[in-house]
């Protein structure tokens, strides 16, 4: 029988997972998280007002607790943890679905100020990652810029931009909640260097910005006329042809006086963070820019200052290596073929990649699902000469001795358990844990459910 370990148990993993069993009549999974939680980034990435994205979850759940896989949360694997070489040895196949944990830099001064934060850190925290930063995101705030027009610049610019009322039946941590709601952030300006033609959000969370009680969107109409494909958008491909429709609409609407504002503006790069009050980020030093006919900006040498207490740098996710597994800086995800390992450039027989490791931090949920799909068809064919060595009969006990403490399935029902009782004790919905403490003493009352 095959024995494979899925190492991440958020969208990839839990593909990477359901493919094997759908593919393999016999195979058994146990899927790993460092955390003793699942779900990935469907738990801690997706808005917490994106009700139905997160609704994935239950999709994701019914594999996880398929008969033939094993959730085991709380194991980390690598440095620290139980080591690349030592699952080898425990599993027939590993699968590493470790997606891109960190956020990538400007490199520009004055990036580390207080109050400079990447949007991963502020997306933790809202969503009550147990590693997220202290609560001081919004303290004094009264206009923040986001760095980026991605999907995560769109995200938290809506969440900058709601209201309590519409946060509270989320499942948002109270500490984020009562922050946000006490918040005083009037203005938010969204920016992207180059062009609205070129911009990475989709049109769909684009337009979810104008839906929103009591704020309005400002475009600067000229701004869009610097776009080459302003002019003419139908050449574009649709999706950014959609995306310039809605920017010229709300260029056209007048304005409404709303209590908030979201600008979105193209054509500035960031060329520096500028101190304000107590020390903490007070501006940010924009270049404008003009398309170079390639795709690309050129620095016009014109610049400007927008005022900003806090400073969101959401220009995308960055891989980081796992001790003992090989790693392509430049691209920041692991050198592989159809999902096979390469080490010194062969294929590693046994050892796979899934998601964001294998491929870089781009596409949707969706994406993840045909790409586990031609890493699982892959290692099922490698499986006859994978299977001639013993392994364990149940890894379990050897995980333990490898200082592991898993949390398994029974763990994490007792959590979700937790969060469903302090949400009816704040008159709310589910509200998460947010730290490992109160989440492993809920764990715990399972006797970690394992
Ligand atoms: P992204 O889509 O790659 O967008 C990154 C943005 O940062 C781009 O606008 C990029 O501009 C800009 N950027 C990069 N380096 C910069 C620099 N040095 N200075 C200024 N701007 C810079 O990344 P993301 O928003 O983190 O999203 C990651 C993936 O998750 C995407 O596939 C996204 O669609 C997905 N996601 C989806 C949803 C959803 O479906 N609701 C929600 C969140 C995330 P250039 O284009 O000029 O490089």
């Amino acid at each position: 029988m095959l024995r494979v370990a899925v190492v991440g148990s958020g969208p990839s993993g839990v593909y990477t997972a359901q493919s094997l069993v759908e593919q393999d009549p016999e195979v058994c999974v146990d899927v790993l998280d460092r955390l003793p939680c699942p779900f990935g980034l469907v738990r801690y990435g997706v808005a917490p007002d994106h009700e139905k994205i997160k609704s994935l979850q239950r999709n994701l759940r019914t594999v996880l607790e398929h008969e033939r896989v094993r959730f085991l949360g709380g194991v980390e694997v690598g440095a620290g943890g139980v080591s690349v070489a030592r699952l080898r040895e425990l599993y027939h196949g590993v699968v590493y679905c470790v997606g891109a944990a960190a956020d990538r830099h400007l490199g520009i001064p004055g990036e580390e100020l207080p109050g400079s934060w990447s949007a991963t850190e502020f997306v933790s925290w809202y969503s009550a990652h147990p590693d997220a930063p202290g609560d001081d995101f919004l303290r004094g705030v009264r206009s923040a810029v986001v760095i980026g027009v991605g999907n995560v610049a769109v995200d938290v610019t809506r969440i900058l931009a709601r209201g309590a009322a519409e946060l509270s039946p989320t499942d948002m941590p109270q500490a984020a909640l009562t922050a946000l709601a006490a918040s005083g952030v009037r203005e938010v300006c969204t920016v992207g260097r180059r062009g609205p033609s070129q911009a990475r959000f989709t049109t769909k969370e684009l337009r979810e910005l104008g839906g929103l009680p009591d704020t309005e969107v400002v475009v600067d109409e000229a701004e869009l006329a610097a776009d080459p494909a302003y002019g003419d958008p139908s050449e574009l491909p649709a999706a950014q042809r959609r995306n310039v429709e809605v920017l010229r609409g709300w260029a056209a609407a007048p304005p409404r006086g709303a209590r908030r504002r979201i600008r979105l503006r193209f054509f500035l790069r960031p060329v520096a963070l500028l101190p304000g009050d107590e020390g903490r980020v007070g501006a940010v030093r924009f270049e404008r820019t003009a398309p170079d006919g390639h795709g690309g900006v050129t620095g016009a040498g014109r610049f400007e200052e927008v005022e900003a207490q806090l400073v969101l740098r959401s220009v995308g996710y960055r891989g980081v290596p796992l001790e003992g597994l090989p790693f392509a800086p430049e691209r920041g995800t692991v050198p592989q073929l159809a999902g096979r390992v390469l080490r010194e450039g062969a294929a590693a027989p046994g050892e796979y990649v899934a998601g964001w490791v294998k491929r870089g931090p781009t596409g949707v949920i969706g994406t993840n699902r045909p790409c586990a799909k031609e890493t699982v068809t892959s290692l099922l064919a490698d499986a006859p000469g994978l299977v001639r060595r013993q392994v364990p009969a149940d890894p379990l006990p050897l995980l333990r001795a490898a200082g592991a403490e898993p949390v398994g399935w029974a763990g994490w029902l007792a959590i979700e358990r937790a969060e469903a009782e302090l949400g009816a004790s704040l008159g709310r919905g589910v509200v998460k844990l947010p730290d490992w403490e109160t989440l492993l003493a809920a764990a715990g009352r399972a006797g970690l459910g394992t």
